[in-house]
């Protein structure tokens, strides 16, 4: 694996091979984007590209065989050092090993590169000593910080770094992505893919709870049901999931559900749908409801899921979604 073989981010990626072109790669970069997105892979693809042997036939991307490269791969790289988490954050331990280490030149590559994970995910009084080290930068050295988010981070080390943003990648090509990389077959990697928010990782980390949700079961007896007795409601709230993740998940699905009835409603027969695999059922119950019914009850779930991310009390979140459904 290459640059050009990655998956999308052509324009991190272009920006990143311009540098070693230029001669202009910088001492501390930022790359931001949601969690599982790629930035971890180009940033042991800059890692390479920065210390292949063999640079002839393309000196600003890795050849991806010679040595440094393989044990780049097999993180076997004494000049490549990755950070991450142990446990859910960044310790000061992990800091001050960074430290140490950046005290050294290179043992035998051309530049030290340390890719750290999670620098959104530090303890208060952490980043601090990270700061000394991005303060003095020692020569040879290329410091990559990942983070999803950069509201976390001290101006003082953003202010230090070039930031680089990583946009989610096109439901099309994360659906390519799981099919030819990981070999899911064509439905279910096109649900992971509508499912992924654009990231890749998101989808592969999703699957098995995608896979227990019960899909069909949630169309026909919930999303899709036009009726709503007090007895259901009761019942439906009561079986779903108290852990937020795991609700948002359901909750997720059940839009991609309300969202292929509303384009059953409106397009060919099994145009563009996500749950390719329901497309009988789905378009059974199309023919139940109108359009504007269908697109305000998507609104009171899509509104329901912004709550419930926002902390809101799940039951009550929930109950005050179902009793607008059942007014219909
Ligand atoms: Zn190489």
């Amino acid at each position: 694996m290459s640059f050009k073989d990655v998956t999308g981010h052509s324009k991190p990626i272009a920006l990143l091979e311009r540098a070693i072109r230029n001669e202009k790669v910088v001492n501390s970069y930022l790359f931001l984007g949601n969690e599982g997105i790629g930035k971890k892979h180009v940033a042991l693809q800059f890692a390479k590209a920065l210390n292949c042997l063999e640079t002839m036939a393309d000196p600003e991307d890795s050849c991806d065989h010679c040595t440094s490269c393989k044990k780049i791969d097999h993180g076997l790289h004494p000049d490549v050092l990755l950070i991450e988490p142990e446990g859910q954050n960044i310790k000061v331990d992990q800091i001050r090993q960074l430290q140490r280490e950046l005290a050294y030149r290179p043992y035998e590559g051309k530049r030290r590169v340390c890719i750290l994970t999670a620098a959104d995910r530090m303890a208060p009084h952490i980043p601090n000593t990270l700061l000394k080290a991005l303060e003095e930068p020692p020569l040879h050295t290329v410091i990559i910080l990942l983070a999803n988010n950069s509201r976390f981070i001290l101006p003082t080390i953003l202010s230090r770094c070039q930031p680089i943003r990583f946009h989610p990648l096109p439901i099309p090509l994360v659906s390519k992505w799981l099919r030819e990389g990981s070999g899911f077959d064509e439905a279910e990697a096109h649900l992971l893919a509508s499912l992924s928010e654009g990231s890749p990782g998101k989808a592969l980390e999703i699957q098995e709870e995608i896979r227990q949700i019960p899909r069909e079961e949630l169309l026909k007896e919930w999303v899709g049901l036009k009726t709503l007795s007090f007895e259901r409601i009761g019942s439906w709230v009561g079986s779903l999931p108290s852990q937020r993740e795991n609700l948002l998940l359901i909750l997720e699905v059940a839009k991609t559900l309300l969202r292929d009835l509303v384009i059953a409603k409106t397009l060919k027969r099994g145009t563009n749908l996500i749950h390719t695999d329901l497309v009988q059922v789905i378009e059974a119950l199309a023919t139940n409801w109108s359009l504007s019914s269908l697109l305000k009850r998507m609104e009171t779930l899509h509104q329901t899921i912004i709550e419930i991310r926002a902390n809101a009390n799940t039951s009550l979140a929930l109950e005050a979604m179902m009793l607008s459904w059942a007014e219909g």
